[in-house]
């Protein structure tokens, strides 16, 4: 999920592994370490939790020289981040080291079954097993030279189930560094006398633009002037080299113009991460909750703030109507100085995307100290949330960049989804076919998600037909209802285009006063029990001559006649659809944005984190 950088050549490699490092620091991390082959044959760790310059501080004076390394910024899914727990690690002989990004599913497995074997692990992380499964391969292999290396790789990998990119040397064999991936990013630079790898382009841009990418499921071998690609079964991989063309800037976004674009963009594969290991053909592991007692809740309350609340109100939805619990969501602002009645039957779910959120942290003090057993949801693991919760879900979702969110709100949905489904199978107020259903339903939303990034360019149509308009109303009933929430504070957030998000139903209890033909109306109207409902809502603002936009599944003739444009998207179950509906709305939001001229990464008046009341 964060940085990886590798050094093979004739150059020392400290400073080449914590420039390149110092170049994916905007894709935010919480430990930095580098591991370096020193002349005496031994290999140099130094890593610490924090930022870069706490590594810098402790190599300065006393760099690592050596001319094989690898350096690595984390973003903690399994473990704390400590300094133990920061990249690189080693084997129990200390003579392999590994770096990785993305998540070893299966590691619980092979950890124990590595423990069996007498191995010492010292560290939390799922990668550690990595390091160990090199070093069990290799004792069984013959010979010690290179291939020997590359063939331990390789079949330590064919056990791995997860997604990864890693780096590995072992000092053994001074000459080669070793990438490999999955799910996970990789490249291979490729210098004069010199090679490297990374996570990410724009770290090996300083020192080359020839690039050759590695694929997943393959593993490339480096030595200062030769590299070479295998797949895991070690057949020969053919691929030319390509030239980066690109500025650093365009490179990190991956070629998008901005963050929140890319962000948008990459939900479908920060879905798959979220439910990585979460979900397989076996049905739910979220083990996670576990450290709940499920029979003492008699009721929920959802806290959080922003989007975040906007992801609680589905997540109240499918509590009760999955659990059948009773649920209630609150904005965390107003619940911490409110007299809750909470006690030690509440669940508190706690909802924030930074785990710093000032009113979130507030509230879960509040309900921890009434007693109630408290859940965060969060993407930073080890942020201030999740200190004193009973139980905490990672996102897995990456560091997101954008301040307005995207693929964290849609992550928070899916895996508030997710936790209601477990907890309703755990509980058995859902049947196993029932749940068996939906799980699969879920386990296909990524591909749901891809297919309704399909909007691009309809939606840049209709923001240049929007973005002067003085309003847009977007409403919804149901699960529409928070999408139609989402929509418009995106809307708001970057754009500065006046938005209201209303339930189908309100409007007429008030808000309807103001439609006229310079305010455009966004009606969800995607397939759902309510459907016909929110057609009447539709006819109830046209006789007012507001023009409609609808979003409706694919294959719903009949809405055309109701609205004056209509959005298509894949058809997924009600319960699913904010996650299909919501990505045409951050396009709409962000092409109007564009029109508008405004700063869509850093809105003004908005922070990443809000860690003030
Ligand atoms: N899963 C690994 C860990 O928690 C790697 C995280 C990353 O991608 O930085 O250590």
């Amino acid at each position: 999920m964060c940085g990886i950088v590798g050094y093979v050549g004739a150059r020392d490699a400290t400073p080449i592994l914590l420039d390149g490092l110092r170049r994916l620091e905007y894709r935010g991390y919480d430990s930095a370490g580098v591991a370096v082959l020193a002349p005496s044959g031994n290999i140099v760790i130094r890593k610490s939790e924090g930022k870069l310059n706490k590594l810098i501080d402790l190599v300065n004076g006393d760099t690592p020289r050596g001319q094989l390394g690898l350096g690595h910024t984390r973003w903690a899914t399994h473990g704390a981040p400590n300094d133990t727990n920061a990249h690189p690690h080693a084997d129990c002989t200390g003579r392999i080291v590994v770096v990785h990004n993305g998540i070893v599913e299966n590691y619980v497995e092979l950890r124990d079954e590595l423990r069996a074997q007498g191995h010492k692990f010292v560290t939390e992380t799922d990668t550690e097993v990595l390091a160990h499964l090199i070093e069990e391969e290799l004792r069984g292999a013959r010979g010690a030279g290179a291939l020997a290396l590359v063939g331990a790789a390789q079949r330590a990998l064919k056990r791995v189930r997860g997604a990864y990119g890693i780096g590995v040397f072992d000092r053994a064999n001074p000459e080669l560094l070793i990438g490999a991936r999955h799910f996970s990013p990789l490249v291979v630079g490729l210098g004069k006398g010199e090679n490297f790898i990374a996570s990410d382009i724009p770290a090996l841009l300083p020192h080359t633009r020839t690039m050759l990418l590695i694929e997943d499921g393959e593993i490339a071998a480096l030595s200062r002037n030769d590299a070479r690609l295998y797949t895991l079964d070690g057949a020969v991989v053919e691929r030319d080299p390509f030239e980066v063309t690109w500025d650093v800037q365009a490179a990190e976004k991956a070629g998008y113009p901005h963050f929140f674009l890319k962000e948008i963009n990459e939900q479908p594969s920060a879905l798959a991460n979220a439910l990585r290991g979460r979900v397989d053909e076996r049905g739910i592991n979220l083990a996670e909750l576990d450290a709940l007692d499920f029979a003492r809740v008699k009721r929920v309350v959802l806290l959080a703030c922003g989007s975040s609340y906007h992801a609680a109100l589905v997540g109240k939805r499918v509590i009760e109507e999955w659990v059948r619990v009773p649920a209630e969501t609150l904005i965390a602002s107003e619940f911490r100085y409110a007299s809750p009645v909470i006690d030690d039957t509440t669940l508190a779910i706690l909802i924030t995307q930074s785990g710093e959120t000032a009113d979130t942290i507030a509230s879960m003090r509040l309900a921890k100290a009434a007693g109630a057993q408290t859940l965060a949801l969060t993407n930073v693991i080890g942020s201030s949330i999740t200190r004193g919760v009973t139980a905490t879900i990672n996102l897995n979702v990456g560091p997101e960049i954008g301040v307005v969110a995207s693929k964290t709100f849609s992550a928070q949905v899916l895996l508030l989804e997710l936790i209601a489904l477990d907890w309703a199978r755990r509980v058995g107020t859902l049947d196993r076919a029932r749940v068996v259903e939906l799980v699969s339903q879920l386990a296909r939303v990524p591909d749901l998600v891809q297919a309704a990034l399909g909007s691009d360019q309809q939606m840049q149509r209709l923001a240049e037909k929007i973005w002067t308009r003085k309003s847009c109303f977007f409403f919804g009933r149901g699960f529409g209802y928070p999408t139609a929430l989402e929509g418009a504070l995106k809307l708001k957030e970057i754009s500065y285009l006046h938005a209201e998000g209303y339930p189908a139903g309100e409007l007429k209890h008030g808000p309807i006063a103001m439609l006229d033909p310079e305010i455009t109306v966004i009606a969800i109207a995607l397939h759902s029990a309510t459907l016909e409902k929110v057609v009447s809502n539709i006819q109830e603002v046209r006789a007012r001559r507001a023009p409609v936009i609808a979003l409706a599944t694919t294959g719903d003739a009949a809405i055309a006649k109701h609205a004056d444009d209509v959005v298509y998207l894949p058809h997924a179950p009600e319960e699913f659809a904010p996650l299909v509906a919501t990505v045409p709305l951050q396009l709409l939001a962000y092409y109007v944005a564009m029109k508008r001229g405004c700063d869509v990464d850093q809105p003004r008046n908005l922070a990443k984190s809000v860690t003030v009341e």
